[in-house]
């Protein structure tokens, strides 16, 4: 995987999981791992550790959104067991002004001891995202959000970090040996976060990809001719199996909290009856997303071609 590159020469590798893989039960349908792949980054990460600089992010969370606590905590335990630093700054928005968060961000940019800056999303309605996360230094940007990040990934030259959810996908269908070159993908999502740099990574390994929107017309039709689904729109269990050809290989990247409490996807469970491969909601992407947040913040710390 082209994307992959700087994190190979630095020592991380992609585990091949293919003759270790469960299956949904009753059904021919392989279960995607996340946590299991995710927990192979952190044992990685423990060992490359040894002898260099310990990696170090700085989590910034304003507000009080349930949700998003719950994401920072978990970030922070991975790092935690993975033996990397993390820093965590809570800030009452009501005591902040965008201004005064730019000026935190820029103390961070200037210190040596943090290798990433994390920005914890969504902001409060009174914050500009872009104007807050645009004050991040590029080579500190270990969600890969900006536009530099970005255009490094829709360049192809990838010298820089690839965003963490997309690219924590690219490397679960590789860890279970599965083949991009020439395949029909639809992702589903146009976002900057994971829709787009979703696509752009399985373009840059061959895949032939069409992105679904909000605006799509015959989404279903569309679906039903992919080899593989990107489903990204943020729609609870809105794919169901007749948007699924036999043998799909199937990517939830949704999250959604039902009214019983419980976790789903933008997947329908009964896609695993048809579908031959499928990533669970929850221990699938998410998982994954944090792995890679993990991955890029050790690039940040070590990989030299990073320090521009
Ligand atoms: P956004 O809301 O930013 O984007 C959703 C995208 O889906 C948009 O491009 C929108 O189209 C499109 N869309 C919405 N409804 C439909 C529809 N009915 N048919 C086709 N396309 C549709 O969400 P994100 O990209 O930030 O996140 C997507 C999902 O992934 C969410 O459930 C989010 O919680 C989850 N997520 C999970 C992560 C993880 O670690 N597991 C990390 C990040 C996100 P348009 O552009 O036209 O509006």
């Amino acid at each position: 995987m082209k994307a992959f590159k700087r994190a190979e020469s630095n020592g991380f590798m992609i585990p091949d999981l293919t003759l270790d893989c469960a299956y949904f039960e009753n059904t021919k349908c392989k279960i995607l791992d996340g946590k299991k792949l995710s927990n192979n980054f952190v044992q990685q990460s423990q060992t490359l550790i040894n002898g260099r600089k310990i990696p170090c992010l700085a989590v910034i969370l304003i507000g009080n959104d349930p949700a998003s606590k719950v994401y920072v905590n978990n970030k922070i335990k991975i790092f935690k067991e993975a033996g990397f630093l993390s820093k965590s700054y809570i800030l009452n928005e009501d005591e902040y002004s965008e201004q005064k968060i730019i000026n935190l961000i820029e103390s961070l940019n200037n210190d040596e001891n943090i290798n990433g800056i994390l920005v914890q999303l969504p902001l409060p309605k009174k914050f500009n995202s872009t104007n807050i996360l645009n004050s991040i230094l590029p080579s500190k940007d270990v969600d890969g959000f900006l536009a530099h990040n970005m255009g490094s990934l829709a360049t192809g030259e990838f010298n820089s970090a690839v965003a963490c959810t997309p690219f924590g996908v690219m490397v679960l269908l590789h860890a279970y040996g599965i083949q991009l070159s020439g395949k029909n993908a639809v992702v589903i999502g146009r976002s900057n976060i994971v829709g787009k740099p979703m696509g752009l990574l399985l373009l840059s390994d061959d895949a032939t990809v069409t992105f679904a929107h909000s605006k799509t017309k015959n989404l279903k039709e569309i679906c039903q001719s992919a080899e593989i689904i990107i489903a990204a729109a943020g729609q609870p269990e809105m794919i169901t199996s007749d948007y699924v050809s036999n043998s799909a290989i199937v990517v939830d990247v949704g999250i959604h909290r039902k009214i019983d409490g419980k976790l789903c996807g933008d997947v329908h469970p009964s896609v695993k009856e048809k579908a031959s491969a499928l990533t669970p909601v929850p221990g699938g992407v998410g998982p994954m997303t944090i792995a890679m947040l993990l991955l890029n913040t050790a690039l940040s710390a070590w990989d030299l071609s990073n320090k521009k």
